[in-house]
């Protein structure tokens, strides 16, 4: 549990540098499977923390997150919505189950993954990026086979809304019974999958059930996926960034140097002010 609201399991090692280095630029990856949260008068979640020297990114498939932040950011992340939360020099943040959600209870599924900032934006001014569904950019499949929900980067002619620092593709295929999608991001890149909803086959003989995270090796470009039943699969990408990695809880930064700024730096009020 990541605090009392969220049940995840841990698909990229936030704070194993070796796991951090075999996914860079991806830093922490937290699967939240699909679960169901009985009613709550009080909401669950996780109360206010600091983050510096990257971006948290949350992306809702059933629940829905409120979120604040000290630099005066707030807002819900519904169904379907993606938050990019961009802590670089720093902010503090609580992520709760939404008020009407923790009353009523119901299914909860989320992922948050962590993306690394180039040393060069570590200490830029925090941002946000709401982005709701219907922000999402969309690249209808042929024949009826489904949707390719675009949220950063692009598949094929469709961009996503979603600004980066470095080159990161992330996208929802959202495929119908019996489709195909084809996938190419460069073979320098990490490139790497969850199967949210259903079941796929990858590149013809690998069956992935539910719940199951795939991490593409680097001797290739193009994948194929392909669905026997209705799925839902998240697809990740990303440029790595050539540098080293220094990291305690929540800050990730380049030196040991800077780990101790941070953790100072949040324990003189730098991160800002934030209300439990
Ligand atoms: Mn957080």
């Amino acid at each position: 549990m990541v605090g009392d609201g969220f049940r995840v399991h841990n698909f990229i090692p936030g704070n194993i540098p070796s796991g951090m280095e075999r996914m860079n630029p991806f830093i922490m990856l937290d699967y939240g499977s699909r679960h169901y949260f009985p009613p709550s008068e009080i909401p669950r979640g996780v109360g206010v923390h600091p983050h510096r020297g990257f971006e948290t990114v949350t992306i809702a498939y059933h629940g829905k997150v409120a979120h604040h932040d000290s630099a005066g950011n707030s807002g819900v992340i519904g169904e379907g919505d993606v938050q990019w939360m961009t802590a670089a020099s720093g902010v503090l943040h609580k992520e709760y189950h939404e008020k009407e959600f923790s009353l009523k209870g119901g299914d909860f599924q989320m992922v948050q993954l962590w993306v690394n900032l180039p040393a060069v934006n570590k200490m830029s001014k925090p941002g946000y990026q709401s982005i709701t569904n219907d922000q999402i950019g969309s690249f209808e499949l042929p024949g009826n086979e489904g949707t390719i929900e675009v949220i950063a980067g692009n598949y094929q002619s469709v961009n996503g809304p979603a600004s980066t620092f470095t080159p990161v593709h992330l996208m929802n295929a959202r495929l119908n019974a019996g489709s195909k999608a084809a996938f190419s991001f460069p073979s320098s890149y990490t490139t790497a999958l969850i199967v949210i909803e259903g079941s796929v086959v990858v590149n013809g003989n690998n069956d992935i059930p539910t719940n199951f995270f795939v991490l593409f090796g680097s001797d290739g470009d193009e994948f194929t996926i392909e669905s026997k039943e209705k799925a839902i699969v998240l697809i990740m990408s990303g440029e790595k960034i050539h540098e080293p990695i220094a990291a305690y809880g929540p800050f990730v930064m380049n030196t040991r140097e800077e780990l101790i700024e941070a953790y100072q730096d949040f324990e003189k009020g730098k991160f800002g002010h934030l209300d439990d």
